[in-house]
């Protein structure tokens, strides 16, 4: 695209609102302007990636070393849009068919890429399930848009980048000598710190924690605990030994159970397991306090901007988590962290082969870029 250009987009930008929220609109104007001189059409691209993990990964009966993802991009009239599908092998996608999933996508029939809601739409229709194969474009859209407009996400949301909530970072269940370790290795680095529950040991997992640092603690039961019961028993001991908050105490359909534990307990609970999408969120009201929104999860930007705006209207306190991905998936879902209860956006700090720059951890938060789009570039691993 032309300076020229560029320039009349911004200026059109301008025009159209600070903060941005009227895009369709937009986008019927830029579609006139640009598309209709330039005959450009997108092109989707993808590579695999194994990402490495700086320490094995373990959760209650299950641990690994390694994440598959797939990176892909759209280049459309000169600009590059960056993605990514995430695929923690407990989930069901793999590389294999995200890439057989990219392979069905045919952007041919959209001629302005800022029109988000039908080539998305057109996307998830496709077929079922799929969700980081589908976020994996969502985002690289959502970069691209960013990129002809000439702002980040977080400024289009009209968000104000700095006002995000500190991010957890995950301490995996070890032995209690490597446990102590890790904490005092990330301790100043940190202002909350994650713990993975769930298993026989949850106990002692907290005691050796306490036994090195007094920050907060944030756990993730993993749908570990089976009785509702002894879920609160944990629960008041928790809040005892300083614990935060809760993602997904009990298996993701006992519904009942943890609309009990919630009214119960002394501590938020958050869904996880239990939510995926934006047609979830709304029958979780009065099970949990707050949802999890994980790009990976729901599809990507477009979809999780909504659960967050739904669960907000809902009176529903609202986290962003992440699976073990790039800079590039995190730095998509800081765009949206800003006014959030809690943010998990430790992925990339994670992995030792990062291939982007983009978010970066500042006194204990993610903070986006002031790059357009998603806020990142991509470096040699
Ligand atoms: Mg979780």
């Amino acid at each position: 695209m032309g300076q020229k250009r560029r320039d009349f987009l911004k200026s059109l930008a301008v025009i159209g609102g600070v903060s941005m929220i009227n895009l369709p609109a937009l986008a019927d104007n830029l579609v006139k302007k640009t598309a209709s001189t330039t005959g450009s059409k997108m092109k989707l691209t993808w590579k695999p990636y194994d990402l490495q993990l700086k320490h094995a990964f373990n959760i209650s009966n299950y641990s690994r070393k390694t994440t598959p993802v797939v990176l892909t991009t759209i280049e459309y009239d000169g600009l590059v849009g960056y993605g990514e599908a995430a695929m923690p092998p407990y989930l069901g996608e793999t590389q294999a068919s995200v890439i057989e999933f990219l392979k069905k996508v045919d952007l041919g029939g959209f001629s302005n890429p800022l029109e988000l809601d039908e080539i998305l739409h057109y996307v998830d229709s496709i077929c079922e399930n799929n969700t980081a194969a589908k976020a994996s474009i969502d985002i690289a859209l959502h970069d691209l848009a960013g990129k002809i407009i000439g702002k980040p996400w977080h400024q289009l949301w009209g968000l104000k980048k700095e006002n995000v909530p500190n991010t957890t970072f995950t301490i995996g269940i070890d032995t209690d000598e490597v446990v102590r370790q890790k904490v005092r290795e990330v301790e100043g680095l940190f202002k909350i710190l994650k713990v993975k529950l769930g298993g026989t040991e949850d106990k002692r997992m907290i005691e050796t924690i306490r036994s090195v640092t007094d920050l907060p603690l944030a756990v993730d039961a993993n749908q570990g605990w089976k009785d509702k019961h002894l879920a609160l028993d944990m629960i008041l001991w928790l809040k005892e030994k300083g614990i935060v908050m809760i993602e997904q105490p009990m298996p993701k359909y006992n519904l009942d159970p943890i609309a009990w534990l919630t009214e119960e307990s002394p501590l938020p609970i958050f869904a996880d397991e239990s939510v995926q999408r934006l047609r979830d969120v709304e029958r979780m009201k009065g099970v949990f306090s707050g949802i999890n929104i994980k790009l990976m999860k729901c599809t990507g930007m477009r979809e999780a901007w909504q659960m967050r705006n739904l669960a907000q209207a809902l009176g529903m306190k609202v986290m962003i988590g992440c699976m073990t991905e790039t800079s590039c998936a995190i730095s998509a879902a800081t765009q949206l962290a800003p006014g959030l209860d809690f943010a998990d956006l430790d992925g990339a700090l994670l992995i030792q082969n990062d291939t982007f720059d983009g978010a970066t951890l500042q006194n204990g938060k993610m903070i986006a870029s002031d790059l357009p789009g998603i806020g990142v570039k991509p470096v040699k691993a």
